[in-house]
Formats: structure tokens, C-alpha cells, sequence
């Protein structure tokens, strides 16, 4: 089954899964985290495929990050360790956590340098019944590939994240966890073309603007 994920999409919140690749956390000259490292992105930072990811004028040095989204299908809180997780999960799609990095690291808290809006683009569409378990995250700038990771490469599963998540807020039909990022993240300058690639489901392709294009 597969579901277009168009402008009208709106989530009641992205839930973000960070240093979760060990490689990206190292190149950022982080430690690998313990417990899951959870922040989220604004529901108004959604961009579909193909909208334009506008550069804020408030940050010189805005990076992609390719990330497996999964899409939760049916109210979910308080799972225990070992439940099923299959019904929750009503498909899988790409998502593009774009940060703003000087704005990230020089507030306290991620919200504002992970929420500008635009910087979200998911899709193109929602992908049911695939494997998660080891499928390949593939990020490219103007067709040259930046990003290459495995899902099996995460620190934390997709079924783990979801169970540990459920305890910390209730998950709603829609909402979105972003799984974390593997390394080679880079800058994004205006006129660049960003694509996310994930085995099984496909492109999300966004185009990058100035703030005064
Ligand atoms: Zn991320």
C-alpha cells in the first residue's frame, strides 16, 4: 500500500531521534548517547516533496540530515519492552531533519535551529508493510551522494524507539518519529538540489532557496 503524503499533511508532532547513527554522533564530536535522545520539530516546518527548503536569514550554515520516517498508524502509549509494535507502524517514508547547525549549537535547546519552517520535508508518500530493519539511507546534494547508511546501523531500533517513546508521550495517528541520521552531513547553499533516498520507498526531492528568493 502506498499513501501520498501531500501539503494538507499535518502531524500532531515529528518526534526526533538524535545521535543515533554511531558515526554521525562522533563526527559532531559527540558520545553515543545511553538512552535516546528525543527532541521535536515543529509541525509547521513540513514541506512536501518538491517544495523549496528556504534558507533563514537568522543561519549561515543549514545541513541536511536523510532520516527513515515512520508513521504512526493508531493511538499508542506505555508499550512494554517486548510488545508488538506492528500495528502502530502504519508505514515508512523519508524525511529530510534539516538543521540549522550555528543555530542548534548555540542554544540550550534544539527547537529553534531544527524548526525553522520548511525544514521538514517528508515523503513522497508512506510505504506499508516494508522491512525496517536493514534498509539503505541515502542523502544526495545536486546527485553527488553526502550521506550512506544502513538502518541496522542504528543504535537504537525503529521497534525500540517506538516503544520508548510511547512511554515518554502518547503517539497519534500521523505523527512522524524521525530515527536519526547516519553521518556525513553537509551545508546547503541556495540553487542546490537535496534528495533523500530510502531502499523501498523512494526520493523525496526538495530544492534549496535564499530567504529572499
Ligand atoms: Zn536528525
Amino acid at each position: 500500500m502506498i499513501e501520498v503524503i501531500g501539503s494538507d499533511y499535518c502531524p500532531s508532532k515529528i518526534v526526533c531521534v538524535g545521535r543515533n547513527y554511531i558515526d554521525h554522533a562522533k563526527e559532531l564530536g559527540n558520545e553515543v548517547p545511553t538512552a535516546p535522545l528525543l527532541f521535536l520539530k515543529a509541525p509547521s516546518s513540513f514541506v512536501p516533496d518538491g517544495k523549496a527548503i528556504v534558507l533563514p536569514e537568522q543561519s549561515s550554515q543549514v545541513e541536511h540530515e536523510a532520516e527513515l520516517g515512520i508513521v504512526i498508524a493508531k493511538q499508542c502509549k506505555g508499550l512494554a519492552d517486548d510488545a508488538d509494535i506492528t500495528e502502530y507502524i502504519k508505514g515508512l517514508t523519508c524525511v529530510n531533519d534539516v538543521t540549522a547547525r550555528d543555530v542548534q549549537r548555540n542554544d540550550v535547546q534544539f527547537t529553534r535551529g531544527k524548526s525553522f519552517d520548511t525544514f521538514c520535508p517528508i515523503g513522497p508518500h508512506i510505504v506499508a508493510d516494508l522491512d525496517l530493519t536493514d534498509i539503505s539511507v541515502v542523502c544526495r546534494v545536486n546527485g553527488e551522494i553526502r550521506q550512506s547508511g544502513r538502518t541496522s546501523q542504528m543504535v537504537f531500533s525503529p521497534a525500540y524507539l517506538i516503544r520508548y517513546i510511547s512511554r515518554q508521550m502518547t503517539l497519534m495517528p500521523g505523527d512522524v518519529i524521525a530515527t536519526g541520521t547516519p553521518a556525513g552531513v553537509s551545508k546547503l547553499s541556495a540553487g542546490d538540489i537535496c534528495e533523500v533516498e530510502i531502499e523501498g520507498i523512494g526520493i523525496l526531492s526538495n530544492p534549496i532557496i535564499a530567504a529572499k528568493d
